[in-house]
């Protein structure tokens, strides 16, 4: 499933590719993704100003004000393609641009979904009120964290994956940042200090940004919008790693399934 780093990523590769490109047709597979696509009648003619991420939605702003809110669900993929080149399997989605290039939606598993909305109501809209804090804005904090953290009686991986705490720390980061800051993902969230919580902070941020600079990982089958695929997963330090030394400390990796989701950590390195 695409992560935030995943998302970003896709956004930084669809940009230069869309940005300044109007809509001239649409067509659909008729097959509905998880929810009923939007009517793309209403983004026709009008140049795309930006794209850019909230959590892990993609938003392509339009210039007559409109948005399209897309998430990629479990396997969504763009693609900007020639528009006479042939449609691939699982393409559900095709926008066409003035420059006989198209935007291509393409979704094995047909769990991404997308919504319109005007810009200036997005922050109200079902799908983003909700979300908490980005993770790589200076709101993100240890002092966000520990008031975010105090009345909760979860386990600190369960909070961090919380998206009303921060958003777009899912299952792989998630373990990852928790070994990092040396902290045992079963550790109940309020009881943390705030010297810990500075380093799980830091260290969330820190993954993160890592796995940007790295393209995404490529846990699914995730392609990045260039049609390349990610490389942050060689550089895992725990996740996937149960069964294996630590690479810090040679103990072998642990794993157990909390809330129905795996977590891999150290017993010698986290405490
Ligand atoms: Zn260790």
């Amino acid at each position: 499933m695409p992560e935030l780093p995943e998302v970003e990523t896709v956004v930084t590769g669809l940009k230069p590719q869309v940005v300044g490109k109007k809509i001239v047709g649409f067509k659909d597979s008729g097959k509905n993704l998880r929810y009923a696509l939007p009517d793309f009648a209403l983004l026709l003619q009008s140049p795309i100003l930006d794209v850019t991420r909230r959590a892990k939605y993609l938003l392509f702003h339009f210039e007559n004000g409109q948005t399209l809110i897309w998430h990629l669900g479990m396997t969504g993929q763009f693609h900007v393609l020639p528009t006479n080149q042939a449609e691939a399997k699982h393409e559900h989605v095709t926008l066409t641009f003035q420059d006989d290039t198209s935007l291509r939606y393409r979704d094995t598993r047909r769990f991404g979904y997308a919504g319109i909305c005007a810009t200036d109501g997005l922050s109200k809209h079902i799908w983003l009120s909700k979300l908490g804090v980005e993770p790589l804005t200076a709101d993100f904090n240890a002092k966000h964290l520990q008031l975010m953290l105090k009345n909760k009686k979860i386990s600190i991986k369960q909070a961090i994956m919380d998206n009303a705490v921060v958003v777009g720390v899912g299952n792989i980061y998630a373990s990852e940042s928790l070994f990092r800051a040396g902290i045992l993902p079963t550790t109940a969230s309020q009881t943390l200090s705030l010297q810990k919580l500075k380093k799980l902070n830091h260290n969330i941020k820190d993954v993160l940004i890592q796995a940007i600079k790295a393209g995404g990982s490529t846990i699914s089958d995730f392609v990045k919008a260039d049609g390349k695929p990610g490389y942050f997963s060689h550089s895992f330090q725990v996740y996937g790693r149960d069964g294996k030394a630590c690479l810090v400390c040679k103990k072998p990796i642990q794993r157990i399934v909390q809330n129905g989701r795996a977590s891999f950590f150290c017993t010698k390195c986290q405490s």
